[in-house]
């Protein structure tokens, strides 16, 4: 079945009363702001942005070296950008999904994949030894079809995946129905590595654990401009400056601080809605009791899974990109893809008719061409960054920071000697080649969706440049 695209007078009155405040953010456990910087210091360590990215390097630092001094300075909250407003899917891999690891990167798959894993595992560990209440779940993620020619594809992926022990579990329409039931869905594929969790809460629990660790943060306090002097950077933001010996960028989709980034990165804004908790009779009619992340294997896909008092996240679908990287607040709130979501919902669960919405919002996802992360450095090896992640971040930004922290002290490791970690995505073209490029894309995906899978011959172009995009 195809989702039709008309949103139902249905679908608008239910999130015709919505906060536009990302759900996971509108918590009462969400900690009182950090004052700013004031005054001129230095520092041994200085990162950027404290989302997922950012923390991981914080944390992971200041326990391998606990005199190391280290300062993190965020431009508004922790975890205000994708890290706070995600879908809280915290999957195993680190190249966004087995396919597009195993097309980039064939020979170094199976290592990818055991550091991906081990990734998992020390943070499931992590979030265990200091105690963080993010309703973490390892409860696995089903992808779903809604047509044949998608569960021939999960077959393909499951030979693919045999050489390299990765287990993958096919599932029928009745295991299916057995799990969710929808009218929709026909079968599906579950994979194991894969997480539930509360990015917000997640992020928060981080940021205590920096704070307990004695990281010093400095909150709403945007850095403008680095300039390399001798041995050392200097971050300035509207108030004070910082020197810093060494410095990490973890901003993510944000306005990058280094030219060079804005080549490889571009702004893609993704969107989300949040149910009103389910009551007894709603959440009998889907059963769903298992908490498993779902999503449609589609091209342009839904992300959905529940929350620990009972709503439905979902999210996806749509991705914008606006001309010349177009970011900012003001894009976060998208009518038209809020209501097109709340449609598809209401056709994956006719039974939920009348439920409400109480959250709608949108994010920015730091899209590269590899869909999958990058790491750089600049400033004669005293700056390092690590972007890229194309929506698959919240599991995999811990590997980001480990690989930032291995180039900030020259160190070779397993992890600095991939193929992956030494090569960068193909950067993308200027303006206006960069808008008629992306939206090609996302009209051929769309396309491609509505046509069993078929592609044109725009998207078999891109992935022979290497730039295909598998869902
Ligand atoms: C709607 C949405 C849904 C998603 N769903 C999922 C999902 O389910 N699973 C998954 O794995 N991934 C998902 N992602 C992606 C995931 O959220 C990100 O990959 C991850 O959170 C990135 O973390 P980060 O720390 O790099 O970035 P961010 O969390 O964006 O943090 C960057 C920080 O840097 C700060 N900053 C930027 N510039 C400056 C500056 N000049 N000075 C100071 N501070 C600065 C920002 O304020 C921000 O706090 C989703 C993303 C979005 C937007």
């Amino acid at each position: 079945m195809i989702y039709s695209h008309t949103p139902s007078s249905k679908a608008m009155q239910a999130i015709a009363d919505v906060s536009h405040t990302p759900f996971w953010l509108d918590d009462p456990a969400k900690p009182t702001s950090k004052p700013p910087l004031t005054n001129n210091i230095s520092t041994d360590l200085l990162i950027v942005g404290a989302g997922f990215a950012g923390l991981w390097t914080a944390l992971l630092a200041k326990e391998e070296n606990p005199n190391r001094d280290i300062a993190i300075l965020e431009a508004g909250e922790s975890a205000i950008g994708a890290s706070g407003r995600n879908g809280g899917f915290m999957d195993a891999s680190i190249t966004h999904g087995f396919l597009n690891g195993v097309s980039r990167w064939r020979k170094e798959i199976a290592t990818l994949h055991a550091l991906g894993v081990q990734n998992l595992a020390e943070i499931e560990s992590t979030i265990k030894r200091l105690g963080i209440e993010c309703d973490y779940h390892r409860v696995g993620e089903i992808d779903l079809a809604t047509e044949p020619y998608l569960l021939d594809g999960f077959k393909e992926i499951i030979e693919l995946a045999k050489p390299y022990n990765i287990n993958f579990e096919l599932l029928d329409r009745a295991q299916i129905y057995d799990i969710v039931k929808s009218p929709i869905f026909i079968g599906g594929i579950k994979r194991f590595d894969s997480s539930i969790v509360n990015p917000a809460q997640l992020a928060w629990g981080l940021r205590q654990a920096c704070l307990n660790l004695g990281v010093n943060l400095y909150e709403h306090t945007p850095v403008t401009k680095l300039i390399e002097e001798k041995n050392r950077v200097i971050a300035h933001t509207p108030h004070a400056q910082i020197r810093a010996h060494k410095v990490a960028l973890a901003t993510n989709a944000f306005p990058p601080l280094l030219k060079r980034i804005s080549y490889y990165v571009v702004p893609v804004y993704d969107y989300v809605l949040m149910t009103e908790p389910l009551n007894e009779s709603q959440r009998d009619s889907i059963g769903w009791h298992g908490r498993e992340g779902l999503s449609d294997g589609n091209n342009q896909f839904h992300y959905f899974r529940t929350t620990a008092d009972g709503r439905i996240l979902w999210g996806g679908f749509d991705a914008i990109y606006h001309w010349n990287n177009g970011f900012g607040t003001q894009l976060e709130n998208r009518p038209a893809s809020h209501a097109l979501l709340a449609e598809h919902f209401l056709q994956a669960f006719p039974q939920l008719e009348g439920i409400r919405f109480t959250h709608v919002w949108g994010g920015a996802i730091d899209t590269c061409s590899r869909f999958s992360p990058f790491w750089g450095t600049a400033h004669h090896g005293k700056t390092a960054y690590t972007m890229g992640y194309t929506g698959l971040g919240v599991g995999a930004t811990r590997f980001g920071a480990k690989v930032m922290l291995d180039l900030l002290d020259n160190k070779k490791t397993e992890r600095t000697e991939l193929e992956m970690v030494r090569t960068k995505p193909i950067p993308f073209p200027p303006e206006p080649i960069r808008s008629i490029g992306i939206n090609l894309s996302r009209w051929s995906l769309a396309q491609a969706d509505n046509n069993h899978g078929k592609e044109n011959l725009w998207l078999k172009i891109m992935d022979w440049v290497g730039s295909g995009f598998d869902s």
